[in-house]
């Protein structure tokens, strides 16, 4: 058997607090794209329809946008292998925390529990008058910009956009699981999103694992912080992790 991905079974498996933290790359194979890079949804359109102040002036057009992208085209995604992979290891008590960067709300379709989104998620429309939280329903999603129910202003949906703050529950939480988790599973990230891309560098700081899948380097492999590095795609990799470990726990060395 390849050793990282013994190494890393093991290191799943070990009590003292798993944080699972996971970025674009890992709905690749759901059909989703990453916003960066060759392929990314930045070749195709201007990110200034997620602009908050440019939401606020260009109401109509931001919206339009953003139901074609986002509850059209991502909302009809199913999870992949590497999902339900996360949502196995967390059922079998390895996880302590899973902190996700995704919008998708792929984890949870995976039948993953108590996800931290740590910028929001479009399972929820927000009012951005009262905050009043409303599910996207067909209907919401039919007209032009939908209203809130409650007190008649915009609602958007509830995930962080550009010029908007990170939810200060959602960071507390990920920042205090990094503070004391043993190891760290970082799937399908490039790392240079702040401040969400210091997680595994605060794993690290107390002398924490950090285990790496990705095709590619991403800022944690350069920069030399990765311990294991499982290059690959996440539904392939996730999957031979998640039986290496499943092994592991039958037939313990
Ligand atoms: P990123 O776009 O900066 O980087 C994506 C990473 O995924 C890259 O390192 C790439 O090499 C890797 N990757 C590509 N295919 C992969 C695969 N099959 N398996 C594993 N890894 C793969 O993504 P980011 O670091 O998450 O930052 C982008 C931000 O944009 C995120 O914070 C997120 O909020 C948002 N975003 C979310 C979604 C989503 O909800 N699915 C999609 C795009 C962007």
């Amino acid at each position: 058997m390849n050793t990282s991905i013994q190494k890393a079974a093991e290191a799943i498996r070990t009590p003292g607090g798993l944080l699972v933290f996971t970025g674009a790359g890992i709905s690749v194979e759901s059909g989703i794209p990453s916003f960066r890079g060759q392929g990314g949804l930045w070749e195709q359109y201007d990110p200034a329809f997620i602009e908050i102040e440019n939401f606020y002036a260009r109401s109509e057009y931001c919206w339009a946008q953003i139901k074609k992208i986002f509850y059209d085209h991502w909302g009809a995604a199913s999870p992949n292998p590497a999902h339900y992979a996360i949502a196995a290891m967390q059922k079998h008590g390895w996880v302590d925390t899973i902190v996700t960067q995704n919008i998708d709300a792929l984890h949870q379709r995976a039948g993953a529990r108590d996800v931290v989104e740590f910028h929001g998620t479009l399972d929820r429309l927000v009012c951005t008058k009262c905050r009043f939280r409303a599910t996207p329903t067909p209907e919401l999603l039919s007209g032009a910009v939908p209203r809130c129910p409650d007190c008649g202003a915009m609602l958007k949906p509830d995930f962080v956009f550009f010029g908007e703050g990170i939810p200060e529950e959602a960071s507390d939480r990920a920042f205090r699981s990094a503070m004391t988790a043993s190891a760290i599973l970082v799937v399908g990230t490039s790392g240079e999103v702040m401040p969400a891309c210091q997680l595994p560098y605060v794993v690290k700081r107390h002398g924490g694992l950090v285990i790496e899948v990705n095709p590619d380097e991403s800022a944690f492999t350069r920069g030399g912080i990765t311990d294991i590095f499982l290059q690959g795609k996440a539904g392939e990799v996730l999957p031979k992790l998640l039986a290496a470990a499943e092994n592991e726990a039958k037939d313990p060395a």
